[in-house]
């Protein structure tokens, strides 16, 4: 007997509206373009979306799995549309192809092009042309920005449950579950969404401490509700310009009634919550005196959360080296990372050991800070791959390009050839550094980081510095999401 026919496709990038940067083709094909058995090879064992697809293949020896084209990009600005176009060309060729019993899509939920604000809902519409009434099923990110249009169009969904995301592989096997089911005919899903009018930082979105750990639970036991297929609580991306943005519960139960009443009383609940999301920091002379200041063992930590590259930071601005070079340090002291490839490129030219006259960051644009003339002394150079060691993307291959590390006055900088959060151990012992050995570490990262850095470290403190990701949002100028939209103290 001929198998089901499942389709699996994956385009994941997170698109930050207010930055400077655009993503084009090379950034995908760089972090991941695979089909087929190279998509097999390059999942298999990872805690990703496709990872989980692939432990699961076994469990349903009826159908037979098809790897359509998997892309990813590390999160930035606006896509380039020519990039769009071909990523959406390859998907869509993949599943004109043959005909499907069941199509999963791994979506983001906050990928945004130079001239389209909601590519994601485009082509979930063209996918829904293509194949019909074919069941369709798609996991997004948590930081998703959501559009109850969007939705309309699955038959089977559900999303990461937590943050730093550990869950990405569960997430994709949840989804994917429901769509068998659905495809096989036992069960039949109604999905129903609510959305709050806000945009949300993701400052204290965590799901392990504050508001969100409570949602979590309170979905959790909408989760628990016989007739409840799947609850998934999404943030919203805040710097995602969207007519989708801001938070948005999903749930999806045998009941329509029931899957909008845990919609509308989750976003109630997360309603009340709404002002705990908008945090004052300390800026970054004050968040080193914290840290510094405070005692045990492991390194105390300092994060630039405006500048992490996974909010759509870029790699470049100087406020925390400024501040760490005004401050009385620690022998042991490190700061990930600095985003530049010409000076990566002259350090390799010069080699191990030389002197070099540098200006760290302000290169991108000096609208966050001016360049820090510094000399500096080549320690490591290093070709820039590794494998994750720590929970968030466990196991998966990184390539952030060619890098150095520099010390500067004391301080072990790394500067690198492509623009990617210093998320994981292994990033530091690839440059000769041992994390749990620093006294003080800086790092220009959010919430992924700590999935890594949490147990090792004295303190976590972030920090508020101008860059293209900052904590307060009244200055970023909104033209794609609904007018009201509350952003903290004020609306857009
Ligand atoms: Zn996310």
């Amino acid at each position: 007997m001929r198998k089901r026919q499942l389709a699996i496709a994956r385009l994941w990038y997170e698109a930050n509206s207010f930055t400077p940067m655009r993503a084009g083709l090379a950034e995908f094909q760089a972090r991941e373009w695979v089909s087929g058995d190279a998509a097999r090879r390059f999942y298999a064992g990872t805690a990703t979306e496709i990872g989980g697809v692939l432990a699961i293949e076994p469990d349903y020896p009826d159908w037979e799995f098809h790897y359509l084209h998997c892309t990813a990009a590390p999160p930035g600005g606006l896509v380039e549309p020519a990039a769009m176009a071909e990523i959406k060309r390859l998907i869509l060729e993949g599943l004109a192809q043959q005909k499907w019993d069941a199509v999963y899509l791994s979506l983001h939920g906050a990928t945004a092009t130079v001239d389209d604000p909601m590519p994601e809902y485009h082509l979930l519409a063209e996918i829904r042309r293509l194949i019909g009434s074919t069941p369709l099923g798609a996991s997004f990110d948590l930081h998703g920005n959501l559009g109850v249009e969007m939705l309309a169009l699955l038959d089977a969904t559900s999303g990461y449950h937590t943050y730093p995301h550990v869950d990405m592989h569960l997430a994709a096997q949840r989804a994917l579950r429901i769509l068998i089911d659905r495809a096989d005919g036992r069960i039949a899903p109604r999905i129903a969404a609510a959305k709050l009018p806000a945009i949300l930082p993701s400052f204290n979105m965590r799901t392990a401490e504050g508001p969100m750990s409570e949602m979590q639970k309170l979905a959790d036991d909408w989760r628990r509700r016989p007739g409840i297929l799947d609850v998934t609580l999404y943030g919203g991306f805040a710097y995602g310009d969207s007519p989708f943005a801001g938070p948005t519960a999903v749930a999806m139960a045998d009941e329509v009634v029931l899957a909008q009443e845990a919609a509308d009383r989750l976003v109630q609940e997360l309603a009340t919550r709404r002002d705990r999301f908008y945090v004052v920091l300390p800026d970054p002379a004050e968040g080193l005196r914290g840290a510094l200041a405070t005692g045990g063992s492991g390194p105390a930590i300092v994060l630039d959360p405006a500048d992490n590259p996974l909010s759509g930071g870029i790699g470049d601005t100087p406020a925390l080296l400024r501040a760490l070079l005004a401050t009385d340090r620690p022998a042991r002291t490190a700061f990930g990372f600095f985003w530049d490839p010409p000076l990566v490129a002259e350090c390799h030219r010069l080699g191990e050991g030389a002197t070099i006259h540098a200006k760290l960051g302000g290169r991108v644009t000096p609208d966050f800070g001016a360049p820090i003339p510094v000399e500096a002394r080549v320690v490591k150079l290093t070709d820039g791959r590794f494998r994750n060691e720590g929970p968030y993307e466990h196991q998966l291959p990184m390539d952030v390009g060619r890098t150095v590390r520099l010390d500067v006055q004391g301080i072990q900088v790394i500067a690198t050839e492509s623009c990617q959060t210093p998320n994981d151990p292994a990033y530091f012992r690839l440059h000769g550094i041992d994390p749990e050995k620093l006294d003080l570490l800086c790092v220009k990262a959010k919430n992924h980081f700590r999935a890594a850095f949490t147990k090792m470290a004295r303190c976590l403190i972030d920090v508020d510095a101008p860059g293209p990701a900052a904590a307060s949002l009244a200055h970023y100028k909104f033209r794609h999401a609904p007018q009201g939209l509350y952003v903290g103290k004020s609306s857009i």
